[in-house]
């Protein structure tokens, strides 16, 4: 019997990322940090593990690398603090976990995990959420653990605009996406996504992105796919494409690759809606489609293939 098939793909935000802006050292460092996360997922899906373990693991590895706007690193709001978000779901028993707002839980995607397996409910938010999260002795942090020279110095170039900015680099008038998310197949058969994110820089009024959306930015379905996206969220949730991609395979009977091309190249352009996304199919067949300069991304499966990118 031929050994059964499993993959694993990771993004680490997509947007204005050029070449001509990035330094060899900083470009190791994103390289090394995407490695890392791909291969605690991979080696866990090798081992015989879960897709679900394979993904929150892989996030979480991202959410500790203060590169990537989820975790530490999550960017500020317009009041100088944190919320973060993030979604996690199992394409076995189409069951999801997702939370919104968090100011202090150090480790998003681990709590959204805990609202999956431990509640009875699917989406917490904000005070609510961390409440439970002590319930479930989720490691919880302080302001300061959260604080990055490079995030607060975002914020302060934008804090006397109106709007809030999708971007988690030096220049954040120049779009950019940190969002982390992993998406994977294990020996198994079952498919799973999860997401995490700070969102956009000065964000105000509790605004909330696609990336804790189920259906919008993160989505798995054993019948079809795992989705999860990074990219300006506002756009992402009218599109409903993780599902949306999910139904273009389930009832149209399109392969994955034309699914994510009808939906990111030609639906989301339409609208006006920059990013990008992973996903991976039933067969492990892999994609990370982006409409944008650059995604941070890779994935590794266990026909041999892998790839870490960044430019288009
Ligand atoms: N999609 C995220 C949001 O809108 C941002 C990102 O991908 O970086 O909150």
């Amino acid at each position: 019997m031929s050994k059964k098939k499993f993959a694993i793909a990771v993004h680490g935000g997509a947007g204005t990322i050029l070449k001509k802006m990035m330094t060899a050292e900083k470009e190791k460092l994103y390289k090394k940090a995407l490695t890392i996360a791909l291969e605690v997922g991979y080696d866990i899906l090798e081992e015989g593990g879960t897709a679900v373990d394979a993904v929150e693991a892989a996030v979480y590895e991202l959410e500790n690398f203060p590169l990537f706007n989820a975790g530490k690193g999550a960017v500020f709001t317009h009041n100088g603090k944190h919320e973060m978000d993030a979604a996690i779901m199992d394409g076995s028993t189409l069951k999801a976990g997702a939370v919104t707002c968090l100011n202090q839980v150090r480790n998003p995607v681990v709590l959204a995990r805990e609202v999956m397996e431990h509640s009875e409910h699917v989406f917490l938010s904000g005070k609510g959420a961390e409440q439970f999260a002590r319930m479930r002795k989720i490691k919880l942090e302080k302001d300061n653990y959260f604080f990055t020279d490079e995030r607060y110095k975002q914020l302060q170039e934008v804090i006397n605009e109106e709007g809030a900015h999708l971007d988690h680099n030096i220049n954040v008038k120049e779009k950019k996406f940190g969002t982390v998310g992993a998406v994977a197949l294990d020996v198994n058969g079952n498919l799973a996504a999860a997401t995490s994110t700070g969102g956009m820089t000065n964000k105000r009024f509790g605004r909330i992105g696609d990336s804790p959306i189920i259906g919008s930015g993160t989505y798995a379905n054993n019948n079809t796919c795992a989705i999860s996206c990074t990219g300006h969220g506002e756009f992402f949730i009218r599109a409903v494409v993780a599902y949306d991609i999910s139904c273009l395979i389930e009832y149209k009977g399109m392969t994955l690759k034309q699914a994510c091309k009808e939906v990111v190249n030609n639906k989301l352009v339409k609208l006006g809606g920059e990013g990008g996304l992973i996903a991976i199919d039933k067969n492990g067949n892999v994609e990370l489609p982006f409409n944008s300069d650059g995604m941070y991304r890779g994935y590794k499966s266990s026909n041999g293939k892998e790839l870490i990118a960044i430019y288009k």
